[in-house]
Formats: C-alpha cells, sequence, structure tokens
C-alpha cells in the first residue's frame, strides 16, 4: 500500500530517487516468518520507512543525488538500515537530496529538485528535502536524514514533520557517504514525537565500525515520554530572537514556550552570545572537511569516469569538472583554500577554537537549563529559486541549527503552527549531549 502511494505522489513531489519494492518485500516476509515462529518480530515490525540517498545498502544504487555517483552500488550495508530491517522496518525507498548534501533546500540535487507537500511551488528545506517530505506527504511512516548543520531539523521545519538530530556519536556513521565527518548525524523523521523515539531507539548505540561511535548504554527513551513539564528548566535562546526572524515564525515559538510554561516548565531567558559567529565556523570546518573527504571522487573507484582524456592526471579533472554540481565545487574550493599551507592558522585553526568558544556556550546553558528551545529556522519554506543564486542567503536558513552540530549535543524540531501563508513553522528544542531522554519528554509533552 506504501509502496503504491510513494509511487503515486511522487509524480509530484519527487521525494523518492527510487524505490525499492524487492528489499521492502523480503523485509515483509522475514517479518512474516518471525511472527510465524512465535518470535519478536522487532519495535518496527511492518512499518514503512525511506532512506536518505546518502546511505549505502548492498547492492541498492547510493548516488548521493551526484552525477559522479551515478551508477554506484555499494557493497555493504549501513549500521543503521541494518538495524531498522533487524526491528522488523520495511525500507521502502532511497530519497533525494541536497548533492552530497550540501545544501538547504533539496535544489541542488542532480536529478531534480523535491517539492514541499504542502505547496508544490516551494522548497521542502534541505539537505534531506526527501526524507521530510516522504513523510509529510504520507508516502512513508518515518524516514532518516543526515544533518550536519540543520538538514534534518530545517526540512522537518519546512514540511511539518517531527525531526531529530542525535547526539554525535549516538548513532553510527558506518555507511553514511561522509561530508564532513565532525558534523555529520543521521536521524528519524516522524510524524510525531513517539515514533522518532521508536526509531531512535531502534537505531542508536555502539558499533565498532565507527570510531566515532560512543560506548554508552542505550535507555529506553518511551519512559521520557510524560506528558507534563513540571520541574523542568527550560531556556530560550535570546540571540535567536533577532533581526531576520519572521514574525509569524516569532509568534508561533513564543506560544509554544507559553504552552510549556503551562504544562508546569519554568522560564528562563539564557544568552548564548558566541552562537552567532556559528555560521562563518561552520563553512570553515565543514568545507575544509568536504574537500578531504570528496577527494576520493577520482574516477577510479567509484562511480562516474571521463572516457576521453589520454592520461590520469586529466581524467581526475575531467571526472571531477563533469560529476560534481557547482555548490559542490564551491565547497571542495573553499575547503581547499582553508587549509592550505600559511592559511591554516589564520582560518581552520581559528575555526576550531572557534566551536570550543561555541560549545561552552551551550555547556553554560545547560548546567542552568534542561532544554533550550527556539526557532529552528527563520523563515518558512521559501519558493523554487529564491534562493539558489545568493549562496549566503541560502546558507542563513541554517543559522540557528548549525551551532548544535558545532557543539555535537541534540536537538530536534517539533512543528509548532502555520504562518499567514498556511505553511508549518518548526519549534526547535535543544538538549545536553546524551540528553534525547529529556529532549524527547519536552518534545512529547508539548506535542
Ligand atoms: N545547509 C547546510 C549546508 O549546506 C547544512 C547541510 C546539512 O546539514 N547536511 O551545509
Amino acid at each position: 500500500q506504501y509502496l503504491e502511494r510513494a509511487e503515486r505522489l511522487d509524480t509530484e513531489v519527487h521525494a523518492f530517487l527510487r524505490l525499492t519494492p524487492e528489499r521492502a518485500l523480503a523485509a515483509a516476509e522475514a517479518v512474516d516468518a518471525k511472527i510465524a515462529r512465535g518470535e519478536d518480530p522487532g519495535l518496527l515490525a511492518g512499518v514503512p520507512v525511506a532512506i536518505k540517498d546518502n546511505l549505502c545498502m548492498v547492492g541498492i544504487p547510493t548516488t548521493c543525488a551526484s552525477k559522479i555517483l551515478e551508477n554506484y552500488r555499494p557493497p555493504y550495508e549501513s549500521t543503521v538500515t541494518r538495524l531498522l530491517e533487524e526491528q522488523g522496518a520495511l525500507i521502502i525507498g532511497k530519497t533525494n537530496l541536497d548533492e552530497f548534501a550540501m545544501g538547504s533546500s533539496t535544489e541542488n540535487s542532480a536529478f531534480g529538485p523535491t517539492r514541499n507537500p504542502w505547496d508544490l511551488g516551494r522548497v521542502p528545506g534541505g539537505s534531506s528535502g526527501g526524507s521530510a517530505a516522504a513523510v509529510a506527504a504520507g508516502g512513508a511512516v518515518a524516514s532518516l536524514g543526515s544533518d550536519t548543520g540543520g538538514s534534518i531539523r530545517q526540512p522537518a521545519s519546512f514540511c511539518g514533520v517531527v525531526g531529530l538530530k542525535p547526539t554525535y556519536g549516538l548513532v553510527s556513521r558506518y555507511g553514511l557517504v561522509a561530508f564532513a565527518s565532525s558534523l555529520d548525524q543521521i536521524g528519524p523523521f516522524t510524524r510525531t514525537v513517539e515514533d522518532a523515539a521508536l526509531v531512535l531507539q531502534a537505531i542508536a548505540g555502539h558499533d565498532p565500525l565507527d570510531s566515532t561511535s560512543l560506548a554508552v548504554n542505550v535507555p529506553d527513551y518511551r519512559q521520557a515520554l510524560v506528558s507534563d513539564l513540571k520541574g523542568v528548566k527550560v531556556g530560550f535562546v535570546k540571540e535567536f530572537f533577532a533581526e531576520g526572524l519572521d514574525p509569524d515564525v516569532a509568534d508561533a515559538v513564543f506560544e509554544a514556550i507559553e504552552v510549556m510554561r503551562d504544562l508546569g516548565a519554568q522560564i528562563q531567558e539564557v544568552s548564548c552570545p558566541r552562537f552567532a559567529r556559528g555560521l562563518s565556523t561552520y563553512y570553515i570546518i565543514a568545507t575544509s572537511e568536504a574537500s578531504a573527504n570528496l577527494a576520493r571522487y577520482d574516477g577510479v573507484k567509484y562511480g562516474l569516469r571521463d572516457r576521453e582524456a589520454d592520461a590520469l592526471v586529466p581524467m581526475y579533472g575531467r571526472t571531477r569538472e563533469e560529476g560534481f554540481g557547482s555548490e559542490v565545487k564551491r565547497r571542495i574550493m573553499l575547503g581547499t583554500y582553508a587549509l592550505s599551507a600559511g592559511y591554516y592558522d589564520a582560518y581552520y585553526l581559528k575555526a576550531q577554537k572557534v566551536r570550543t568558544l561555541i560549545k561552552q556556550d551551550y555547556l553554560d546553558a545547560f548546567a542552568k537549563v534542561d532544554v533550550l528551545v527556539g526557532p529552528t529556522a527563520p523563515t518558512t519554506a521559501f519558493a523554487f529559486g529564491d534562493k539558489v543564486s545568493d549562496p549566503l542567503s541560502m546558507y542563513l536558513s541554517d543559522i540557528y541549527t548549525i551551532p548544535l552540530n558545532l557543539a555535537g549535543v541534540a536537538g530536534a524540531s517539533i512543528p509548532c503552527g502555520f504562518d499567514a501563508k498556511g505553511l508549518p513553522i518548526g519549534f526547535q528544542i535543544m538538549a545536553n549531549a546524551l540528553e534525547e531522554g529529556k529532549l524527547l519528554r519536552a518534545a512529547y509533552a508539548y506535542e
């Protein structure tokens, strides 16, 4: 039923790059077999899920929405897709994204944009726009995305669904095609907070295949789902309510804060003055890591290869020229520049120091409050073409989500109403590292 629905919706929404019916039906048979044997079929038994196309699945093309990986079929499976299927989930397809997860609108996909199900003339956000739109349109019950600087929370906000970015290291990145390895983290899109808790339960935990994976015991997140906020301290980040914030978004977020107060939360203003440096810090660190990570696409080992060049070095150049889109090239150039001899100290090293200061702002805040709140994005979904020609205005779309990735802490976007145009607004809730329980409680009680 979901496969049919996903196929039908997709003629308009284009959330999927491909459907994977064989894989879904094989998983469904495995669930049936477990039930027949009297075994527990798992936490997500029979639940149709969609997977961002930067997560590897054996034998199924994983393109990262890039021409350079168009025909790449991974010989190995990502830990998260393995864990989902161990819990009985049915993977019905791979979803669209900005090429290599670089962007905030899904317009950077080499295979055409995804449309926002609420208004087909608008973007779904990005980079996990396909995963957000698939859940919003009812093409999947849940999906996975990746969030390097906001790519789960911002599209969740634009599409009116729940999006959760876990603590860095809680979910294994094994099999996630790397963009900026010290920032990338995988997480769920769902319709409800309870569903997000269930998917997180399935994918969280230590993985020896990811050296940055944390050796922690995963708590039962469902126990955190209580419906009041008595005794919970909530801080709203003063700096998020400044110039550039759409007044409809500000109103909805303040209303959400009042709902939390009614539920018993103690509300206070918190200042995080160094968040203002987040965007510039992120665009040094993320591009530097991307320039190194994307060096592997040289026409030799993966996907596309130029056949015209008569020697090795020109083959590298021509393959990359042809295979990468312009945003990816911009990032590789910026990162290569920031890392080059003579500039390293001035840019990369300096950015790492500022990153530590931003993390300190979070630690100071979480010494006072249990969760921080604010808007997820400064605006609701924008129209196609609005920001494509001006990268800086596109980058500003993530101004409230980026500091969190730099600090490695946890955050989610929860729907909190609509603007005057009827477009969904997202409410961001943030918690300290490994405090997903607190985050989910606050989100669940609010929802
Ligand atoms: N929009 C941000 C960027 O372009 C974040 C992307 C992401 O989180 N993958 O880098």
